[in-house]
């Protein structure tokens, strides 16, 4: 089956007694049991909820791994993985980190005597180099924020094999539309299910898929224990916006390369990172081993000083946090995403103060187009 059609069908034909198109919201804690040693399948929505489990099984099959799980944010999602681990344990991680991962890592999971090396993700050398006795695991970013970083999914499952390492991989700024990361040798995918599978600014979900039974049987178990599970109505709308997935991703990569080509001929832009762009470092990876490029963009202005009037006098585009949902936002990581790091190490990570980063929506692309160009230059386009 085709990705669109896995998709728009999600749940549909699931709920066998009615007949309902739309999967139910299950909304209870708990199920009556037919009888002693007797259960329906459902026992406690912690373990399972039927709604949940509509939207697990469609994470598990656009992701191609034998099951899938749905937390409470995408941070629950990494924390309960985590718990695959234990004291002792070292990982090598994507240095430039989503900032959230990065703070769960260092001021919590360390505490717990785990350890972590962050490095450039893109060289395999050196992921390698990083690799020490104690190393368990590989944690990947497929496409980094905000510089759009590529690291090769399948040359690093590989390497992790070679050194009997679990590589889990975020691969939530490509999706499984783009890239499927258990296709490509990783043992787990996770998604901040909030950006772009929910894909429109209005929950926030963790989603994670797995290649093994035995993993899923772990996994499961740490969902459960720890419990940090995402709703039955989170999970509805989650399950709803993942329908429109391959729908909205075409027109915001569409509109992403349209706007890609007028930053890169604006007068006042210096710099453009897309890995659509044939001299981006990655570009021939991501060729390799997705569908596409995302629709994330990073842009330089001339100077810093343009980028408080940009973000001002932007009308349509918002300053907002987050990405991947239908409307297009803009954010300044330097002082947002990234405002932690001190500013040598984001200055040799290349976040400067004149990079702004650009989540593409699905509106109309010269809509954008005209309002950014109204934001850098000050006049009507
Ligand atoms: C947003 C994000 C997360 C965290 O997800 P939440 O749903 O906000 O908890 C993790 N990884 C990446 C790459 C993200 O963009």
């Amino acid at each position: 089956m085709h990705f669109s059609t896995l998709a728009a069908q999600i749940g549909c034909g699931w709920d066998t007694t009615t007949g309902a198109v739309s999967v139910p919201i299950y909304q209870t804690a708990t199920f009556r049991h037919p009888g002693l040693g007797k259960s329906t399948g459902y026992d406690y929505s912690r373990s399972e909820n039927p709604t949940r489990s509509v939207l697990e099984d469609a994470i598990a099959r656009m992701d191609g791994g034998v099951a899938g799980f749905a937390y409470a944010s995408g941070m629950a999602a990494v924390a309960s993985l985590l718990l695959l681990f234990k004291a002792g344990d070292h990982l090598v991680v994507t240095e430039d980190l989503y900032g959230g991962t990065y703070r769960l890592f260092e001021q919590d999971f360390t505490r717990f005597g785990l350890a972590f090396s962050y490095v450039d993700t893109t060289d395999p050398a050196t992921v390698e180099a990083a690799i020490q006795p104690q190393t368990r695991g590989l944690f990947l970013e497929s496409l980094t924020n905000p510089l759009l970083k590529v690291a090769d999914i399948s040359t690093l499952a590989a390497l992790g094999k070679r050194h009997g390492l679990m590589t889990i991989v975020d691969n939530t700024f490509l999706t499984p539309y783009l890239l499927r990361p258990l296709d490509l040798g990783a043992d787990i995918s996770l998604y901040s299910g909030t950006k772009y599978l929910a894909g429109h600014n209005d929950t926030v979900c963790g989603l994670a898929a797995v290649k093994t039974e035995e993993l899923a049987e772990k996994v499961s178990f740490h969902q459960n224990a720890a419990g940090a599970v995402l709703g039955p109505q989170d999970s509805w709308l989650a399950i709803r916006g993942m329908k429109t997935l391959s729908v909205r991703m075409d027109r915001q990569l569409a509109n992403a390369r349209k706007i890609t080509a007028w930053l890169c001929a604006h007068p006042l832009v210096t710099k453009v990172h897309f890995p659509g762009l044939p001299d981006h470092p990655g570009h021939d990876i991501l060729k390799k081993n997705g569908k596409g490029f995302g629709a994330m963009i990073g842009f330089e202005v001339a100077e810093p000083g343009l980028v408080e009037k940009v973000l001002e006098r932007l009308r349509l585009i918002s300053f907002a946090e987050s990405l991947g949902g239908v409307e297009t936002l803009i954010t300044f990581p330097a002082l947002q995403t990234h405002a932690d790091i001190e500013p040598e190490k984001r200055e040799r990570m290349g976040i400067n103060p004149q990079l702004l980063r650009l989540s593409v929506g699905i509106e109309n692309a010269q809509d954008l187009i005209d309002d950014l160009s109204q934001a850098l230059s000050g006049e009507a386009a």
